[in-house]
């Protein structure tokens, strides 16, 4: 053991460093540290957090920390909506003193008129507004713009007076959604917002070419990033055999289409959109949208990108640039505050033994490749191997 490879994020490079120079400590030694690779923490801009009857904030800590992700962002749609100072304040506060740090997101819906007031009031944590996992129509849009200082929109771009659960391309009785509904949907969101005075769009969980397309259009218009998931780059509509593989937008043909734009830079970050949920029922109608995997998201993206500088860029520094801010800003220092990565475990996904307490993974059953061997928070390991370190 006497050099570790070490990811840069200013170089978006991967070098090697002498052990003796890091002073890590493992909590174990490991017999090689070949394939082993500390990075930076990952940073989430698409989680999910329930409260009642599901995920919780130790829960959703657990499983964040064993994804490797220390900086997350949460989106409003829990039960009660974050659309108000008393929400989101109650959040703050199941949250405090975590090894995750958690930003917030809050609904553009809502009573939450300016964003830079409320930010002054509560510590930076809040990110932006967001349409996520919230029904609305063209009138809530035109609303919710009028009333707000603008700032960043997190848009779930969804014409949610169409139907439909799944794109074309299953045998599954539900209705279909049409592909062209998410790329009408964005351009409806940022013209509108535009018009308002918004000129920050985040674009989230693309899930076609068309909508690809429509951002790069309406780049000339306003500043517009937009993220991937896991599950769209990694499943085709042919591929759903689950429930829980029912996820919001659908699982989509465009998925090569998706790799590649990832690849040229088109879409700009990577996201989890973790979203658990207690066990779904069988009958793919009554099941709710979501898939619990912020454990695997590292895993899913390394099996089909297999560039590992790639993977930890759209996991780190991305993000981080979407949200405009930097590690320093959540007093996070490299390598007190660091992943340890095993690029090359392999391992088969099972819910079942998530910290999570959504089990409702889409992933349940693949092979994936690289797993998050530890963790580090201010200087200590806080997580080794499968287990906590008190
Ligand atoms: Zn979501």
């Amino acid at each position: 053991m006497e050099s570790l490879k070490v990811y840069n994020i200013y170089k978006g490079k991967i070098e090697d460093f002498e052990l003796k120079d890091i002073e890590l400590d493992f909590p174990e030694n490991p017999a090689t540290t070949n394939g082993l690779l500390l990075s930076p923490p990952f940073v989430d801009l698409h989680t999910h957090v329930r409260l009642i009857d599901g995920e919780d904030y130790d829960s959703l800590t657990k499983a964040a920390v064993v994804g490797g992700f220390l900086i997350v962002n949460l989106q409003p749609n829990t039960k009660p909506v974050i659309d108000s100072l008393d929400v989101l304040n109650e959040h703050i506060k199941l949250s405090e003193d975590k090894i995750v740090l958690y930003n917030y997101t809050v609904s553009l819906f809502g009573k939450v008129e300016d964003l830079y007031d409320a930010n002054s009031q509560f510590g930076e944590k809040i990110t932006g507004y967001s349409t996520d996992g919230i029904y609305y129509y063209s009138e809530d849009l035109v609303d919710g713009f009028k009333n707000k200082k603008p700032y960043l929109l997190f848009d779930h771009s969804q014409l949610h007076e169409l139907s439909g659960d799944f794109y074309i391309g299953t045998n599954l009785p539900n209705s279909i959604r049409t592909y062209s509904n998410e790329s009408i949907a964005i351009f409806r969101t940022v013209m509108t917002g535009i018009e308002f005075g918004f000129n920050k769009f985040h674009i989230q969980h693309v899930s076609t070419l068309q909508s690809i397309e429509v951002i790069t259009y309406l780049k000339k218009y306003a500043q517009i990033t937009c993220e991937v998931t896991p599950h769209h780059v990694f499943f085709t509509p042919d591929m759903i055999s689950s429930p829980n593989q029912k996820i919001n937008p659908p699982i989509s043909k465009y998925r090569d289409e998706l790799i590649k734009a990832v690849r040229s830079g088109i879409i700009d970050t990577f996201a989890t959109d973790h979203a658990p949920h207690p066990e779904k029922p069988v009958r793919y109608e009554d099941a709710p949208y979501g898939s619990s995997h912020i454990e695997v998201a590292f895993s899913v993206y390394l099996t089909i990108f297999e560039d590992i500088e790639l993977v930890l860029k759209n996991l780190t520094v991305k993000p981080l640039k979407i949200l405009g801010k930097s590690y320093a800003d959540f007093n996070m220092n490299f390598p007190s505050d660091a992943v340890l990565i095993d690029t090359k475990a392999e391992y088969i996904v099972d819910g079942n033994n998530f910290y999570s307490k959504g089990k409702n993974c889409a992933f349940n059953g693949y092979k994936v490749k690289g797993k998050v061997l530890g963790v580090r928070r201010n200087g200590r390991w806080v997580y080794w191997d499968g287990e906590f370190i008190e």
